[in-house]
């Protein structure tokens, strides 16, 4: 045996997530493990569910971190909510409406497909005509924030129309929660999930959930099982929803619920309102950066995430070698084109922790002396100095 302990480079982590982790996170997962059914713990779970209502802005009572992924969280949504035969409207936009897709057929559903093209938001009037096309949708499922082209949909208004034809909601915010405005009870949102690796900086492997009442009445009302044991939310509750006595279901991962009740306590140090005008202040900067530096957003800006930033690469550049460079150079790691962008875009997060100043510039500063060393057509040595130029407004 000659295997020696694990010890990871440090990374600056630009990508579509993970992202940077607050060292004040990593710090709280190594703290004491402790029974996931201990007094102490069962107390850390019920103030971990108001700062999760915090974050979400709503007061639903079933609120709680899915043990798993944000994958997890979508998992959880559509098995517990979508019966054999039910009808569910996704709107598809990138990756991610791609999977919904993929559980709502899972669980024995139809999905009606509302496209739209890639890197721009889901259209309001098609998801319209859909549901007058059919009646007997019962769901309706979206994307808030594709990761896979940086573009936010009106979440706000899809809800609304959902609701004017009696469809519940299932809504994908593992972007959005903590980076860009999210008002689950002022939006009537049925159904959310997030993840823990984006905006809140935590490390991955959890991921927030919320339902409202009208979703948990569709769940108890089902005719049929949830097919899936863990993500059955009737057995997950006697855990997470039990108060005094909660019973056993799986064993809580306790070092994890650690970190995210950190990366929560550090949201509301900040005051969610003041985060999400953080990430809309380094995408400013970072935005002009890109522009000046000849780099093109591939989502218009009324429909751009600040989080996240699609931009495109320059002519003849091979792009996973500029990523190999800033990897390996600069420790710098940032994203490739997922999908019908591979090899298109370069995906550049600002999320959470990783949304600073220093970042910003230094992003910049590394992309714009590969791309020169490289010869690609580009404004060189601008894009630092057109980033400095907003942070000095
Ligand atoms: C990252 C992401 C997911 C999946 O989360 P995992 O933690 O990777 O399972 C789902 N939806 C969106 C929009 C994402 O960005």
């Amino acid at each position: 045996m000659s295997s020696k302990s694990f010890h990871p480079p440090k990374r600056t982590l630009m990508g579509p997530g993970p992202s940077d982790v607050n060292p004040r996170v990593l710090e709280a997962m190594s703290r004491p493990t402790i029974g996931h059914l201990d007094p102490v713990f069962v107390g850390l779970m019920d103030d971990m569910k108001g700062l999760l209502q915090y974050a979400f802005q709503t007061k639903n009572e079933l609120t709680m971190p899915v043990s798993a992924p944000g994958s997890a969280g979508m998992e959880t949504c559509f098995a517990n909510l979508v019966e054999p035969g039910d009808k569910v409207i996704v709107c598809r936009n990138g990756v991610f409406g791609m999977r919904m897709t993929e559980n709502v057929e899972r669980c024995g559903g139809e999905a009606i497909l509302v496209d739209d093209e890639w890197g721009q938001p889901v259209d309001p009037a098609k998801l319209e005509e859909a549901l007058k096309a059919n009646p007997d949708a019962c769901i309706v499922a979206f994307v808030h924030a594709e990761t896979s082209t940086g573009a936010q949909s009106d979440a706000k208004t899809l809800v609304e129309i959902a609701h004017k034809y009696d469809c519940l909601t299932i809504v994908d915010a593992v972007t959005s929660l903590g980076g860009t405005p999210l008002m689950v009870d002022e939006w009537g949102i049925d159904s959310i999930y997030s993840g823990t690796q984006k905006c809140l900086s935590c490390t991955p492997g959890l991921s927030p959930i919320s339902f409202n009442e009208a979703a948990l009445e569709k769940i108890k009302n089902r005719k049929t099982k949830v097919q899936s044991w863990f993500l059955d939310l009737n057995l997950v509750m006697g855990y997470w929803g039990g108060g005094a006595k909660r019973a056993y279901h799986h064993t809580a991962p306790i070092n994890s619920l650690y970190g995210l009740h950190e990366s929560l306590v550090i949201l509301e140090e900040e005051g969610i309102e003041n985060s999400w005008a953080r990430h809309a202040h380094h995408h400013a900067a970072l935005r002009d950066g890109f522009e000046a530096m000849g780099l093109k957003f591939i989502v218009d800006a009324e429909s751009r995430l600040p989080q996240l930033n699609s931009v495109t690469i320059p002519e003849g550049v091979d792009e996973a070698a500029v990523r190999g460079r800033l990897l390996n150079e600069y420790d710098l790691e940032i994203g490739a084109g997922l999908g019908a962008l591979a090899g298109k875009v370069w995906r550049v997060g600002l999320m959470g922790y990783a949304a600073n100043q220093r970042n910003v510039l230094f992003c910049l500063q590394s992309l714009d002396a590969i791309l020169t060393d490289m010869g690609a057509s580009i404004n060189s040595g601008a894009a630092v100095k057109a980033a400095q130029a907003y942070y000095a407004k």
